[in-house]
């Protein structure tokens, strides 16, 4: 059985106190790896690492820290198939998406970063004769990177680019459900050339490894990604000792159709925006809100496109959905199913675990599941489920979709459905959501700002957000 180690230092090591944990396939329901249980002593090992690599890593200057960077992503795309294998079968997800978006965008996430830098220049102001500021903007120092399992190395890397680029060291913890790619590309670190201790990946449960990272006095900043309640805790360890805090949290997402739309276009999407990755991803719309007049017709070819979906082997390039990521996983999003019936909820399709044959009969897959009748304020629209399950719901007026759209405690993504461009714009405005995407989803743009409001999140991901987060400001002021 592969044993997955941390990289502490640029040594790749077993965690000091010899415990593991078992991480499972979820396609099989089997386990396929031991993975370090590491604790706060691994956590305090990662941070001498890091803080003795920052002066050397700072001399390094952008352009050498970039070099390392290019050169860490252009090995994981030379072993692209590997990786897209090995977070297909941690994750569940077929192997053509992991091949197609999540390493391909890991790798991007390195260049985009590396070459962000070099780009990336400060303000100055002058006050007529009297006096010039700069701002000069200083990597600060050990920053903490915390990630989800839903994107694994997508994600994981979405944070360390920036903050290695912008020169800080970095100690990090994949999510405990899905640590392999990030133990692959760890594997890299030496041969990409990245010195010692700038990069170090402990692994482990959040409760262990995470909250000693949170709470380490000599990491100065945490870059999270993951649910808003283990957000709301990172948050009352790190804020009281001012740590700089970057919080990617939970979301519920509406679609909102009007009868304008480009039906065709609108109907392609929405199938994807709501079962992509299993339906496992921030950003899916979960909450159809659909303009009455085309509810029927939307209803009837929506079911009718879901129920053709493939829910199959990983590694079938037909399999349109893999299998959730965990057990625990597969039975809340159930259980949610079974909280929309009591709510007086019908479902339209779906709704049951899917039993594959063979060596898959023990895995986790979800039929993609489609309920309507319920009302927008029922917990089953107003809590996250992360699954493939949505609702449709119909409204008359745009007021009305409107109040509907923002009346979760989350405001993360939106999407909208619309030829009419006045209120295309309108809407944009008034969604309370940090990205509005208008007939399209998951069109990304690694410049734009990345992020939520409300129960969603704090702070801004992407482009020079991320390295203005990942560095310290301080204004000079000369006198002329
Ligand atoms: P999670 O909050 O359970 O775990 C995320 C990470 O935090 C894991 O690495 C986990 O080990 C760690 N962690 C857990 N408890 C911790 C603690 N007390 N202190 C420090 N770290 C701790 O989330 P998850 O189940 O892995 O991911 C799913 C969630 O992530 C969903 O809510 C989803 O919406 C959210 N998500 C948000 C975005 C975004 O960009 N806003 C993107 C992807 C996923």
């Amino acid at each position: 059985m592969e044993r997955i180690l941390n990289l502490i230092d640029g040594r790749l090591q077993p965690p000091a106190g010899d415990a593991w944990l078992d991480v499972h396939a979820p396609a099989t329901g089997t386990v396929h790896a031991h993975l370090p249980d590491s604790d706060a002593a691994d956590v305090q090992a990662a941070v001498d690492a890091a803080m003795h690599a920052f002066p050397g890593w700072v001399a390094l200057g952008r352009e050498g820290r970039s070099r390392v960077i290019l050169r860490l992503a252009e090995l994981i795309e030379r072993d692209l198939e590997r990786f897209a294998e090995a977070e297909s079968l941690d994750n569940g997800k077929p192997v053509h998406l992991a091949r197609e978006v999540d390493i391909p965008r890991a790798v991007a996430n390195f260049r985009f970063f590396a070459t962000a830098i070099l780009h990336f220049a400060s303000e100055a102001h002058l006050m007529d004769d009297i006096a010039v500021n700069y701002t000069d903007r200083q990597p600060i120092g050990v920053v903490g990177c915390i990630s989800p399992w839903n994107l694994p190395l997508y994600l994981f890397t979405w944070k360390i680019a920036p903050a290695l680029a912008a020169g800080n060291t970095v100690v990090a913890k994949p999510s405990e459900v899905t640590p392999y790619t990030a133990y692959l590309m760890s594997r890299l670190c030496e041969e990409a050339g990245m010195p010692p201790g700038v990069l170090n990946i402990v692994h482990g449960t959040g409760p262990r490894v995470g909250a000693a990272i949170t709470a380490h006095p000599d990491i100065h900043a945490i870059s999270f990604t993951g649910g808003t309640r283990t957000g709301q805790e990172i948050a009352r360890t790190a804020a009281p000792m001012f740590k700089k805090l970057s919080l990617e949290l939970g979301g519920k997402n509406p679609v909102l159709i009007f009868d304008d739309c480009d039906f065709e276009a609108m109907l392609r999407t929405t199938v994807r925006s709501s079962f992509r990755n299993q339906g496992q991803i921030c950003l899916c719309g979960s909450r159809i809100l659909i303009q009455r007049g085309i509810y029927d017709r939307f209803r009837d070819a929506f079911v009718e496109r879901v129920k053709a979906l493939k829910v199959g082997d990983p590694k079938d390039p037909a399999s349109d959905l893999g299998a959730v990521v965990s057990e625990p996983h597969m039975e809340k999003v159930l259980s949610y199913v079974d909280l929309a019936r009591e709510e007086g909820g019908t479902v339209l399709c779906g709704g049951e675990r899917v039993r594959l044959d063979g060596e898959l009969a023990d895995g986790w897959f979800i039929s993609p599941t489609v309920i309507e009748g319920l009302g927008p304020a029922c917990r089953t629209n107003q809590e996250e489920i992360f699954g493939p399950v949505v609702t449709l719901m119909p409204f008359d007026t745009e007021e009305e979709a409107l109040a509907m759209a923002n009346s979760t405690p989350y405001g993360l993504a939106s999407v909208l459905w619309t030829q009419d461009v006045k209120r295309a714009h309108r809407l944009a405005r008034q969604l309370q959501a940090g990205i509005v995407w208008v007939n399209c989803w998951m069109v990304r743009d690694l410049r734009t700002p990345f992020g939520g409001m409300k129960s969603s999140g704090v702070g801004r991901e992407g482009g020079f957000e991320a390295l203005r987060f990942f560095t310290e400001a301080k204004n000079v002021c000369v006198r002329l």
